[in-house]
């Protein structure tokens, strides 16, 4: 299929009227928003949901006895089965709500952390968020455990030669991000995941960047812990979730203590909540889990091949316009990529680009995204990054384009 008949056979202007706040003007503009890489609109049915939690059952969740309580319980708990049935997790136990990405991955390092001796290592690679760094490094200075990055070249993948050689028997983790947000690279995780396994090791994927570009099954992939943020997947802010591996998620001490994660608490000793409440200390998000339920709904009604295939018509249409324009270079042009774009202008500082862009109603992101490490390898202070998601148009581009060149010539 060429571009247009891609495009036709996708009913994008049906799946835009469903997101709200695509349908405003900025500075007497109409709204173009890339900026989905840091964060996505929200679906009319997950307003709906928060609205109506908020509206009619709030109630706190898994203590009341009271009707408002059971049936907040049961909508909390049908969505973490939803999510468990869209990633293809074996067990509910073994889906954990979170604030986010950060909040798994910390749990994770703290946790399973624990578990880990002095001279243990952990492996990670040079493109990861910050988030999936930093949390490693407190483990490390608290355990005296050893980190190591997997490098990588300069079109931003992964050297999975110098992978083979970080990995030892003392490897214990593996942590890697599924889909750069700075690069856009998709990495091969099939192939980490096995070649952690195969001495030892445990796997952790940052999946920040996937879920709403890719189905996920965690039993195909075999990883043993994988995380996304609710916020970047069409949900709510302050809600992710963390697979764990139910042997391994049993096996882990707690990660905060509270309200809900004991079975009995005395002075002279605490035991703890099965799964998934051991590591759910407190009251949770309970309107940030229900709406997360619901951008999953959301995904579920779409087929996520022709979303995959329309997101890739997007970037190579927006690669292809902005190779055009004399002075630009792409930063992260991987030969497996997802919808994110990021590049600079030579002679200019992305934030003077961004914000021109901004003045003429285009969303995009400037800076180091969270990825200060990747910036240093390609010596740049930072990227413009427009980064797409399905209810994104190739009218859109065509006014990004116009309005970056416009940018240019006024800077230059
Ligand atoms: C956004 C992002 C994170 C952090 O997600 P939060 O929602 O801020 O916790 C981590 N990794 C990647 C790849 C991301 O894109």
């Amino acid at each position: 299929m060429n571009v247009q008949e891609t495009m036709a056979a996708f009913d994008v202007e049906q799946i835009r009227s469903q997101f709200p706040a695509l349908n405003q003007t900025v500075y007497g503009r109409q709204l173009v928003y890339f900026d989905n890489g840091a964060t996505s609109q929200k679906p009319q049915i997950v307003i709906d949901a928060i609205d109506h939690y908020y509206s009619k059952d709030n109630s706190n969740i898994h203590r009341g006895v009271h009707y408002l309580s059971q049936l907040a319980t049961q909508q909390y708990e049908d969505a973490r089965g939803r999510i468990q049935k869209y990633i293809n997790a074996p067990l509910s136990e073994e889906v954990l709500f979170t604030t986010g990405t950060t909040g798994g991955i910390n749990l994770v390092a703290f946790s399973f952390g624990e578990t880990l001796n002095e001279g243990d290592e952990i492996i990670i690679s040079a493109m990861e968020h910050h988030s999936n760094i930093v949390p490693w490094q407190l483990l490390c200075e608290r355990k005296k455990c050893v980190l190591k990055v997997i490098p990588i070249n300069q079109k931003g993948e992964l050297l999975l030669d110098a992978f083979d050689e970080l990995l030892s028997p003392r490897t214990k983790m593996v942590a890697i991000t599924h889909i750069s947000n700075a690069l856009g690279t998709i990495n091969p995780i099939e192939e980490i995941i096995e070649k952690a396994h195969a001495v030892g090791a445990k796997v952790l994927i940052d999946g920040a960047q996937s879920v709403q570009h890719t189905t996920v099954d965690v039993q195909a992939l075999n990883c043993d812990f994988y995380v996304f943020s609710g916020h970047k997947v069409f949900g709510p802010t302050g809600v992710g979730i963390l697979y764990g591996k139910k042997e391994l998620l049993d096996a882990m001490p707690p990660y905060q203590g509270g309200g809900d994660m004991i079975a009995k608490v005395t002075f002279e000793k605490t035991t703890y909540n099965e799964l998934p409440h051991k590591f759910e200390a407190g009251t949770p998000n309970i309107s940030g889990g229900i709406g997360l339920g619901k951008a999953i709904e959301f995904l579920e009604q779409l087929d996520m091949k022709a979303v995959q295939q329309y997101e890739t018509e997007l970037l190579n249409y927006a690669q292809a316009e902005l190779l055009k324009i004399a002075g630009l270079q792409l930063i992260g042009t991987a030969a497996h990529k997802t919808s994110v774009v990021s590049f600079i202008v030579d002679g200019l500082h992305p934030f003077d680009v961004g914000t021109l862009l901004d003045k003429q109603g285009i969303a995009v992101r400037t800076g180091h995204h969270c990825t200060q490490p990747v910036m240093d390898f390609f010596k740049i202070p930072g990227t413009i990054r427009a980064s797409f998601a399905f209810y994104n148009t190739k009218e859109e581009i065509d006014l990004f384009i116009k309005a970056l060149k416009r940018s240019i010539e006024m800077l230059r």
